[in-house]
């Protein structure tokens, strides 16, 4: 999609960092880490967030999490959290479906 971020990002247009990449999935250090291990897995398709999730691209999530715990196995991350910000409240500032990957540190529950 023009004009979106991670969909250059995927593309190779603007450089990152890379943790992983297949024919669906891009994975890539975020660039403002806030832990220790601070990665996101994208799709490469644009899709704007979970809400945008249908019966026809459903399937990249699935694929996405199973990349996700491939990664923590080779990364040795025992313990880590896969968080996805839906919407301007929720602190989603990027319109691209994006999963966090946070490892390294105690966490809080509830998250802020
Ligand atoms: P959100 O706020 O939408 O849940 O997450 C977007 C994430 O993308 C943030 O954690 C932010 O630090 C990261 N980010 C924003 N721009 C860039 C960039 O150009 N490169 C990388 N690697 N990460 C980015
Ligand atoms: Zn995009």
């Amino acid at each position: 999609m023009q004009d979106c971020l991670f969909c250059k990002i995927a593309a190779g247009e603007i450089p990152s960092k890379k943790v992983y990449e297949d024919d669906l999935c891009y994975a890539f250090f975020d660039i403002d880490p806030q832990a220790p291990t601070h990665f996101l897995v994208i799709p490469k398709q644009h899709i704007a967030s979970v809400s945008a999730v249908t019966a026809e691209n459903q399937s990249v999530v699935g694929h996405i999490f199973g990349v996700i715990a491939k990664l923590s196995q080779e990364l040795g991350m025992e313990s880590y959290r896969v968080v996805s910000n839906i919407g301007e409240q929720a602190g989603q500032s990027v319109f691209h479906l994006h999963f966090h990957v946070l490892s390294g540190r105690d966490m809080t529950w509830p998250p802020g």
